[in-house]
């Protein structure tokens, strides 16, 4: 999402990232269940800043980008070392036990412990403050591409979101460096992996359900497996306690749909390091000095929540629009990110209006 834009310019990558092969993404576009395309959702019409481009990044090469980064920084890294539990005494968080590479264990000690663990949020798992989502039970399956199709110039790097027959499913169609391209089906876990064979076989059924990504795979060449998962929506009852904090997926996961997760990540993790700046500088480390940034956040999060669950609920945006074009500015500040304002709960009851429309017809 473009509003990682802000927590680059903070971090100082935005150079790095101008200077990366990464392909620029400046919109996101949408496709019905027969294949008709919305118009692009372009980021710049209502903002023509350089905030209103992001990156289809390769995650390898830009976690590798931020890490190093975080080192140049002064910040220390260990790697091949892994989190075998948090050291907690009473309900206070003290540090973790680790492994080293080597098979060697240690305690670090720490006055805050922040857990970045993504899925395996290890905190939430070992406090059960994990709570899955109970409409968002759904499951992916994905794969890459050389020579499929791409769109010519400012689309060539938009990110598609192609619904199957009976708005079943969906899939992405993200277009990365080097002639890839990412391509997943993502549908709800029981229709998905319910007796249907293998990976494969599902990924290529549910493309003859899409015309529209049936279309752009067509000139081209599978370059790797199948990769899966499941069950991936779901979020901490408390984003910290004393002496700990938990950001990025290790706090909550929404759904793959609207490419949130790196942005709300990048978000969490900032605004988190900023309240233990703050509690260190007033020695106190306390679930409400560290957890001070989540209600603001969880509002945000809960806004692309809710464009998360109309899209489920049959939302259509080339209608929408076409209908409330007032609120074409709404919908694009909450496709770039940029959630954290109340204003943006206008678009909403419109947005039902239209979604029980659409389901009547
Ligand atoms: C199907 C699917 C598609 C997605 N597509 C997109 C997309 O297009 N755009 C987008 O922005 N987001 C997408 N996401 C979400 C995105 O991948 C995550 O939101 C994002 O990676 C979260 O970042 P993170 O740093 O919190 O966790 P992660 O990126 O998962 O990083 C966690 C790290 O912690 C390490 N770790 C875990 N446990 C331990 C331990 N015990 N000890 C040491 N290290 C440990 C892991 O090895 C990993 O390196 C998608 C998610 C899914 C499920």
């Amino acid at each position: 999402m473009p509003a990682t834009y802000w927590t680059f310019r903070r971090l100082g990558v935005l150079d790095q990232l101008k200077g990366s092969t990464f392909v620029k993404k400046y919109s996101v576009q949408f496709a019905n269940e027969w294949g008709k395309e919305s118009q692009p959702f372009y980021f710049f019409e209502d903002n023509p800043h350089e905030c209103s481009q992001t990156w289809q990044v390769l995650r390898s090469e830009f976690d590798r980008m931020l890490l190093e980064n975080a080192r140049k920084h002064g910040a220390e890294v260990v790697e091949g070392t892994r989190v075998l539990d948090v050291l907690f005494a009473d309900d206070r968080a003290y540090g973790v036990r680790v492994q080293n590479p080597d098979g060697s264990k240690e305690d670090i000690i720490a006055k805050v412990v922040v857990d970045a663990s993504g899925q395996s949020s290890l905190i939430a798992q070992r406090l059960q403050l994990r709570q899955p989502d109970p409409v968002l039970r759904k499951a992916s399956i994905w794969t890459y591409y050389t020579g499929a199709q791409r769109d010519p110039d400012l689309d060539e790097g938009a990110t598609l979101v192609l619904r199957t027959e009976q708005r079943k499913g969906w899939f992405w169609y993200l277009p990365l460096a080097n002639d890839v391209v990412s391509v997943g089906v993502v549908s709800s876990i029981d229709y998905l992996f319910r007796d249907r064979g293998d990976h494969e076989t599902i990924f290529y059924e549910e493309v003859e359900r899409c015309p529209a990504v049936k279309k752009r795979l067509a000139p081209g060449k599978r370059t790797a497996g199948f990769y899966a998962t499941k069950d991936f929506s779901y979020r901490s009852s408390r984003a910290a306690g004393h002496g700990w904090v938990v950001i990025g997926d290790a706090f909550g996961f929404l759904d793959p749909i609207y490419s949130s997760g790196v942005f709300l990540a990048l978000k969490s993790g900032e605004w988190a390091a900023d309240a233990i700046v703050e509690a260190n500088a007033n020695d106190d480390f306390s679930e409400q000095r560290l957890g001070s940034w989540a209600p603001t956040f969880l509002k945000g999060m809960e806004r692309i929540k809710r464009l998360v669950y109309a899209f489920y609920d049959g939302f259509s945006f080339g209608q929408f629009i076409r209908h409330y074009p007032q609120y074409k500015r709404h919908i694009v500040d909450l496709l770039v990110g940029d959630v954290f304002k109340d204003s943006l709960d206008d678009v909403f009851p419109a947005m039902e209006e239209s979604s029980q429309m659409q389901n009547r017809n």
